[in-house]
């Protein structure tokens, strides 16, 4: 198993809960081969942490409040794991393929969301969205996502790509979510 669990987490987590941690990891190679130590946190949605022993990497833990748990929390902090790996130990980093992901709370939520879909469950914490893009998530995810993306590419040459990705966030055309409720309502007519 590629995960310990802490003795307070297994106490509390769900079938559900312990898959969806399981399914996150499998969107992290860069976290292959390692044990993440899984913990139980009251105060937080979720905190990171690697341990260094001599300069070398002793442990990774995440913690989780289980409460509504998201995979874009998961994926956050798993995305932190990696953000440290890169930052520490050296030989580590050199084994991750591509470029290192910045440190950073923005950074994270941008390399979460662009990581994969699964992310996209819930809004990000840390990037600035307008409350009407919070209150109706799931009518931007995608979109939102796109932009990470786009932002991810325009770092290598836009030293302000936070700056650029929030301003085009707030750019994206309003949507109703009456017109998405329709949407998903067509679906299963069209298929009678
Ligand atoms: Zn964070």
């Amino acid at each position: 198993m590629p995960f310990r669990l802490t003795p307070l987490l297994q106490k509390r987590l769900t079938r559900r809960a312990e898959a969806m941690i399981a399914s996150s990891l499998a969107y992290f190679p860069e976290l292959d081969g390692k044990t993440i130590t899984v913990g139980y946190t009251r105060k937080h949605l979720g905190s990171a942490t690697v341990v260094y022993r001599k300069g070398i990497i002793s442990q990774l833990v995440i913690r989780l409040k289980v409460r509504k748990l998201s995979y874009q929390t998961i994926g956050h902090e798993l995305t932190h794991l990696v953000q440290g790996l890169a930052r520490g130990d050296r030989r580590a980093a050199s084994s991750v393929q591509g470029e290192n992901i910045p440190s950073g709370e923005k950074q994270c939520d941008i390399w979460t969301l662009a990581r994969d879909k699964i992310f996209c469950d819930d809004a990000p914490t840390y990037i600035r969205l307008p409350r009407a893009m919070r209150e109706h998530w799931p009518a931007y995810a995608e979109a939102v996502r796109d932009l990470c993306i786009a932002a991810i590419e325009k770092r290598k040459s836009h030293r302000l790509y936070i700056g650029w990705l929030e301003a085009e966030i707030h750019r994206l055309p309003p949507r109703s979510p009456e017109k998405q409720s329709t949407e998903q309502l067509e679906l299963p007519f069209g298929h009678c």
